[in-house]
């Protein structure tokens, strides 16, 4: 059976000829750190006893406590969230940010629970995991199927359990409850960021650049609304149930107020209140991610480009919201074919950054502007944008190894501060 912890591990490798790494910290990150698995029994509305399985993986803390999302999906499993969080550990050292990597899960499909459900399940697993995880171990997050409403019910868990007001425990959380202003959109915002710093750096018209997003959630939405908002033309997008194409364009804030009321992905114009629906073709997931645009954003799930598809994809450029949606072997071949790839661990390093904004200001007991939230985020995505950039032309390497080098550099210096066998053997200062 194919693993996704062994794929992601692979970029390593391909990396390493680039980095300044020894073999034995190389050998460090191919592990994980530690490993929670836990059952969560939730009492359900009806009077019966549910057990639902979730765990925390965190992969290194060299770097400073582990940061990383919690999923809630019903395939949800250990493998995948060890590649999560080793995509954590290289995302924070890529844009520069003084924590490693963790992400956690559980096997559960929310659309099947009640909200006092929901609520009783996320005080659970919190509960669970409270002596495991920490403001200054390991600090959790929203990632796909969670939200704001659930970060708050978790910190208020973990606050009472520790008998002490703790904010910091916990990031993406609603600003009445310590969150960040701008944490809502950060993930998409970086996307568009990204797209914005290779739009510069090739000299291209947005007016001219065609967009198609897979999955229409908290990456895809905000992301699409930025760059329609500077001019790109979002010809086609998505969610769970399929998707929707139009070569003339879509209008985002007239779809997104109709996923928000219907939960389904419409092609509509609204214009105040009055909405119309308006000529659009109705593609599947797998018809979407093949369409032959400027810009490709996959932004549900991973895997969802492989060996089998990746001949098949005419998108010259792509960004990857999601985490790992491109297999290892997909990703060779759309190298060879000079697709140019943004990579996760930097295209959606956004909202982890802004994350750790919100937990440096829960800490501080201050509040920033949203203005200055955008600010500062802009500024470190294209700061390391430029940095890897820079390495995949000084290489001649895909975009994605360039992360890997810019990360593992970052990593590998940590390592040798606290003493590798070069120091041990007198190989080194
Ligand atoms: P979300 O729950 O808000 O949205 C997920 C979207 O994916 C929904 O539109 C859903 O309909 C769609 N989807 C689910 N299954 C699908 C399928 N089989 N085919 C097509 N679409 C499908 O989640 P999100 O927060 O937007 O996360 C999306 C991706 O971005 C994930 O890979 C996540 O790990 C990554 N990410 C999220 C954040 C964040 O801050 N939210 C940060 C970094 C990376």
């Amino acid at each position: 059976m194919s693993s996704i912890f062994a794929d992601a591990i692979k970029n390593l490798d391909l990396a390493a000829k680039y980095a300044d790494v020894d073999e034995e910290e190389l050998e460090r990150l191919r592990h994980t750190k530690a490993t929670l698995e836990v059952g969560i029994p939730l009492r359900r509305d009806n009077g019966s006893l549910e057990i639902f399985k979730g765990y925390r993986v965190q992969h290194d803390s060299t770097r400073g406590p582990t940061k990383g999302g919690i999923r809630y999906h019903p395939q949800v499993c250990v493998d995948e969230v060890k590649a999560l969080a080793f995509w954590m550990t290289f995302k924070c050292a890529v844009v520069g940010l003084p924590y490693g990597g963790a992400k956690g899960g559980i096997i559960v499909d929310p659309k099947s629970l009640s909200r006092m459900e929901l609520e009783r399940l996320s005080r659970g697993f919190m509960g669970q995991m409270a002596d495991f995880i920490g403001p200054d171990t390991d600090i959790p997050a929203p990632d796909v199927y969670t939200n704001a409403r659930i970060m708050g019910w978790m910190m208020d868990e973990y606050s009472k359990i520790k008998r002490q007001y703790t904010p910091a425990v916990i990031t993406g959380k609603p600003l009445p409850l310590g969150g960040s202003a701008g944490r809502e959109d950060a993930t998409g915002r970086g996307v568009y960021y990204s797209i914005k710093e290779l739009t510069a750096k090739k000299a291209w018209d947005p007016k001219t650049l065609t967009v198609a997003l897979q999955g229409f959630g908290n990456v895809a939405q905000h992301a699409a609304a930025l760059l329609q908002r500077d001019g790109y033309r979002i010809v086609a997008l998505s969610d769970s149930q399929g998707g929707i194409y139009r070569p003339e364009g879509l209008d985002i804030p007239s779809i997104v107020k109709a996923k928000n009321e219907t939960r389904r992905v419409k092609a509509i114009y609204c214009e105040g209140s009055v909405c119309e629906v308006v000529d659009a073709k109705t593609i599947s997931n797998e018809e979407l991610l093949e369409l032959d645009v400027d810009i490709l954003i996959p932004a549900a799930l991973e895997n969802v480009i492989t060996a089998d598809n990746a001949p098949r994809i005419r998108a010259k450029t792509i960004a990857e919201g999601a985490n790992g949606p491109i297999s290892f072997d997909a990703d060779q071949i759309l190298h060879e074919r000079g697709t140019l790839v943004i990579p996760d661990i930097l295209a959606n390093a956004g909202g982890v950054t802004v994350s750790y904004f919100e937990w440096v200001q829960n800490k501080a007991g201050y509040y920033w502007q949203a203005e200055e939230v955008h600010q500062r985020l802009q500024t470190i995505i294209a700061r390391e944008f430029d940095h890897v950039y820079e390495i995949m032309q000084h290489h001649q390497c895909s975009m994605r190894t360039a992360a890997y080098v810019h990360g593992i550099n970052r990593l590998s210096s940590a390592y040798r501060a606290q003493g590798t066998h070069r120091y041990y053997a007198s190989l080194d200062e």
